[in-house]
């Protein structure tokens, strides 16, 4: 991919940005700048290309649960994990509940929104509270390739302290019978998975070995399993982009999942692995710039899977 090409990109996206707003519903994702907007590109060579605001950082949020369900596949399997969460998307919002007590099974639709990875992250194991969340940023910093990625402490409290929808969801499937153990426990896991901090760079670089069928492109190592690659991305594209996953296949079309940190992950399968940051969001939670940079791309490059 040419570097002119991501520039036009990004200048299609910055004429978007306006139209949206920062997530307000973690107070410190509030106060971010919603004109910013970047872009990395990575390709099989691990080459990397940027533009715009690519340095910022920002929290990973719901991009997380696809590293939450690949940890949790390699260390329970895929039985033991699906028979807490189903494969299915749901048409409604990321947070939604409605349908959390009418289920079969009780079982959340799929590990993309909160209910699903809540439950999801709630398998993953450690002898204490510390080793799960030591397992949890080890398995972040092989992704992306970044000894040194963190969390962020401030976003970490912040959704901690005002996670009230989350802790509803959670106790709901602890009454079903879907949730074992501690719930402060495993909230506190998936609170700081979503607070883990990144840049565009670290987040292209784990789009880019999901493409490259698990195979890091930097170093050539296995770092996911194919088995587990196909099925990802298989729920990327069905679940990834919440509520608008439907439209997103049909306009944009490549595996894929958003945060409403603002980021956005997007798989060229073979060829790319593209990462977005933009905080300013639609109403369903998508960055608008890093939409509209994708749709750009995937027309310009052909890059549709379908
Ligand atoms: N931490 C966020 C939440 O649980 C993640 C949601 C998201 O990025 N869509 O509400």
């Amino acid at each position: 991919m040419k570097q002119e090409l991501i520039q036009c990109a990004l200048t299609h996206g910055r004429r978007f940005v306006r139209y949206g707003k920062p997530a307000s519903y973690i107070p410190e994702l509030a106060s971010k700048d919603p004109s910013k907007l970047g872009i990395a590109v990575c390709d099989m060579e691990g080459n990397v290309i940027t533009a715009g605001d690519c340095k910022e950082k920002f929290s990973m949020q719901s991009i997380s649960k696809v590293m939450a369900l690949i940890l949790a596949l390699e260390q329970n399997g895929f039985d033991n994990v699906f028979s807490k969460v189903g494969m299915e998307p749901t048409g409604d919002a990321f947070n939604s509940m409605v349908r959390l007590d009418h289920l079969i099974n009780n079982k959340p639709f799929n590990p993309m929104i909160n209910a699903g990875a809540i439950a999801v992250t709630s398998t993953i194991r450690g002898a204490t509270l510390e080793e799960r969340k030591e397992a949890c940023l080890a398995c972040a910093r092989k992704l992306t390739g970044n000894p040194d990625l963190g969390v962020d402490y401030e976003v970490f409290l912040s959704e901690s302290e005002t996670g009230f929808r989350n802790r509803a969801i959670i106790y709901l499937m602890r009454s079903n019978g879907i949730i074992e153990g501690n719930c402060e426990e495993h909230l506190e896991l998936y609170f700081l998975m979503c607070a883990l901090a990144c840049n565009c760079r670290d987040l292209a670089f784990f789009a880019a070995t999901l493409a490259n069928n698990g195979v890091s492109p930097m170093t050539g190592e296995r770092l996911i399993q194919p088995r587990v690659v196909r099925l990802v991305r298989s729920l990327m594209v069905t679940c990834g982009m919440y509520d608008y996953s439907g439209e997103f296949a049909a306009t944009v079309g490549m595996p894929s999942k958003s945060g409403v940190g603002g980021g956005i992950i997007s798989c060229a399968i073979g060829k790319y692995g593209i990462a977005t940051y933009g905080p300013s969001l639609d109403d369903k939670g998508n960055s608008i710039g890093g939409l509209k940079m994708l749709e750009y791309l995937s027309d310009n490059m052909g890059l549709s899977i379908f």
